[in-house]
């Protein structure tokens, strides 16, 4: 097998299965559009071998202390950091991010498995006073039971091991369907906790048309609990799916995150700032910072040198180092920037930089910073999901929150500000699950990721990650 070819498979009931009898696709190389391999789609019978070996699993898997659980998960994370050359590889060829984001992600989803790790152990219950003496009353925290996941293809690691690590920690297990585009780093996932002693069942890894496995996987009884992350139109498809069911879901669905920048600020620190959070997985981040409503005094000041850092990155194939910003991870993120730019143009904006694709083969398109928009541009209130930034200026602090949270998206929101009480009035004010103050990193392993709105419910990331695996279990004990 080439360097550059992918050892594409579905893990089920402990075993890796190809593509032998049955339905294949390609997985495209978004840097040239050559095939990286042929990824397996499941049958229906491995379908329901995937539920039946979960719930067999799911009674020997939770009666294992949270602490040899733990042990399993922390293995796993020392092997895909061991392996993290050959993985950060994987994910650019896959993908399209660059290699530093690549490593970057390797190390970060290590991390969201030692946390879930560690997190394991401390699902306490708590013991209430009884009402009459002799009486006892106690509260467990039990595993929900076999766990449904669905990942997208932008953070193609991360994602899927947040949603691994905090149900498998929680004593659940999983049955994940990752994106079809970027498979194989969630099996290198598998393939580490195999490695580090997971019992077979306990993960499954499959691939097919997602609409066709979501709806099989959901609607099984075994299947007690849906998590899903990608867009919100899917999103809301996914939760009506687990309604009949009566399943708690857990949505990270989109967002279009508004930046508020004052004028009391530096601006220069703040546009270069801006130019390294934005193109950031090219742009193709639920949390990336979009809307950048800017303080009328500062507005032009910021637009250029914004405009400059972004024009100024290096856009090229993930895997070659001197790339800043890779190539967009699939020809409909390219459709929809044309798209977007083109109606903002019509509209009347300025491309301050970008607004273009790059010639040649692969789905690369320029750092986008776009200005003078007309407030009926789709861009303004469509998420863009890739490398464009629209600068809008403001007069006043509450029209600023007010276009911030005009959206019905609410995950992340950021401001820039040295005013003490500006920062307690837009934290205080903004709608959104996540806000930054004068900084663009709002997530980690150890803090609680998610929206409101139509941005999703639940969390994920911190106690409250695997919380959303458990289920609390009332005990009332009388007197014998
Ligand atoms: P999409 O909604 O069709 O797909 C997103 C992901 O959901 C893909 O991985 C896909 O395999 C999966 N999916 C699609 N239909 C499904 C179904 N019926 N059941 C289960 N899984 C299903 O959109 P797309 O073209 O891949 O991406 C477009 C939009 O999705 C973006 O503009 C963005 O808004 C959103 N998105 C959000 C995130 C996020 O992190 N929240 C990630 C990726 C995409």
């Amino acid at each position: 097998m080439s360097d550059d070819m992918l050892d594409l498979k579905m893990f089920i009931d402990g075993e890796w299965l190809d593509t032998t009898g049955r339905r294949s696709e390609p997985v495209i190389n978004p840097a040239t559009g050559a095939s990286l391999g042929d990824l397996p789609h499941a049958t229906t019978d491995d379908l329901q071998r995937a539920i039946d070996t979960s719930q067999a699993a799911f009674q020997r898997w939770r009666i294992i202390s949270p602490l040899a659980r733990g042990e399993i998960l922390r293995k796993a994370a020392q092997l895909f950091r061991e392996r993290s050359d050959r993985i950060a590889r994987i994910m650019s060829l896959e993908q399209g991010k660059t290699l530093t984001e690549s490593r970057i992600e390797v190390m970060v989803t290590a991390e969201m498995l030692e946390w879930a790790a560690e997190e394991g152990r401390r699902t306490y219950g708590r013991v209430i006073p009884p009402r009459e003496n002799g009486w006892r009353q106690i509260v467990v925290q039990e595993p929900i039971g076999v766990t449904a996941a669905f990942t997208p293809w932008n953070f193609p690691a991360m994602i899927p091991a947040r949603k691994i690590a905090s149900s498998l920690a929680a004593g659940c297990t999983c049955i994940i369907k990752p994106s079809e585009e970027t498979p194989a780093c969630a099996i290198e996932i598998a393939r580490a906790l195999q490695d580090a002693g997971l019992p077979k069942g306990v993960l499954n890894v499959v691939f097919g048309v997602p609409a066709e496995v979501s709806e099989f996987l959901i609607a099984s009884p075994i299947v007690r609990k849906v998590s899903f992350t990608g867009s919100v139109a899917v999103g809301k498809h996914i939760a009506g799916l687990a309604a009949r069911g009566v399943k708690p879901v857990t949505l990270e669905l989109g967002g279009h995150a508004p930046v508020l920048v004052f004028d009391d600020v530096n601006v220069e620190a703040v546009a270069r700032m801006a130019a390294a959070g934005k193109y950031r997985n090219a742009g193709q981040v639920c949390i990336s910072p979009t809307r950048f409503f800017v303080h009328r005094k500062v507005h032009d000041a910021f637009v250029d040198l914004f405009g400059r850092a972004a024009g100024a990155l290096r856009v090229g194939p993930g895997v070659e180092a001197s790339s800043q910003m890779g190539a967009l991870a699939n020809p409909r993120r390219l459709t929809a920037m044309d798209t977007l730019v083109e109606d903002a143009r019509s509209r009347g904006a300025s491309v301050v930089t970008g607004g273009e694709r790059l010639s040649g083969d692969g789905y690369f398109f320029r750092p986008t910073v776009l200005a003078s928009l007309h407030a009926d541009s789709r861009v303004l209130s469509e998420e863009p999901f890739g490398p464009l930034a629209m600068v809008v200026p403001f007069d006043d602090d509450d029209e600023a929150l007010r276009q911030a949270n005009h959206l019905p998206y609410g995950l992340a929101a950021y401001a820039f500000t040295s005013n003490a009480d500006r920062i307690i009035k837009v934290s205080n004010g903004i709608e959104s699950g996540m806000v930054g103050m004068n900084t663009f990193a709002i997530a980690s392993a150890e803090s609680p990721f998610g929206g409101v709105k139509d941005s999703g419910y639940g969390s994920e990331g911190g106690i409250e990650g695997v919380a959303a695996y458990l289920t609390p279990k009332f005990i009332s004990q009388s007197p014998a």
